[in-house]
């Protein structure tokens, strides 16, 4: 904006008045984050743990950026932390639970609670009919082969903690993985 007023009082000067380049609508403009609450948080993504900058206008996230006084990414986001808010607000995100019933052939629609309750009882189920507690040579083991656990990067370090606990300690699950890398 500087640039631009010193270049057209230079034109002045030498060729006199010169139309304003900036439009009406551009000089009215100004960063969706002026007024906005702001609230340093941390990447949900990855094990780096890039500081993020949060702000919200009543109550809802308008932007999330890097933060410039974190030592660990210096105000930086790889292009996958920079799409945070569209993890907040994307018009695509399912916020129902989809089922496809054996042989069905399009997704219904259930309610959560009757999901949870579904994969609670298939889990118990499965894990109480292939637990094995000693091993061809009569190890002990306790553990069941039946089941595996795909983690997503999403997951932060406080949900994989209590998902290893109940996965392996609870239920005797061994397959536990989960993606937490760039
Ligand atoms: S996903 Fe990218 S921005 Fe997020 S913590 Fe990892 S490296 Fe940093």
């Amino acid at each position: 904006m500087i640039l631009i007023r010193s270049l057209r009082q230079t034109v002045k000067r030498h060729v006199g008045a010169v139309p304003n380049p900036i439009s009406r609508a551009t000089s009215k403009a100004h960063a969706r984050i002026r007024d906005a609450d702001v609230t340093v948080s941390v990447c949900p993504y990855c094990a780096v743990g890039c500081s993020q900058l949060v702000y919200t206008k009543d109550g809802r996230i308008v932007d999330i950026e890097g933060n410039g006084e974190s030592p660990i990414n210096a105000g930086t986001l790889c292009p996958k932390g920079a799409a945070t808010l569209g993890l907040v607000h994307n018009p695509h995100r399912l916020t129902k639970v989809h089922y496809r019933p054996p042989y069905g052939d399009r997704w219904e629609e259930r309610p959560l609670d009757w999901a949870m309750e579904r994969i609670a009882r298939l889990a118990k189920e499965t894990r109480d009919a292939a637990y094995e507690e000693r091993d061809a040579d009569g190890t002990p083991v306790n553990r069941t082969l039946a089941i595996g656990h795909l983690g997503g990067a999403t997951l932060d370090n406080e949900e994989n903690y209590l998902i290893k606990k109940l996965f392996t300690a609870g239920l005797g699950i061994v397959a536990v993985e989960n993606q937490a890398r760039i």
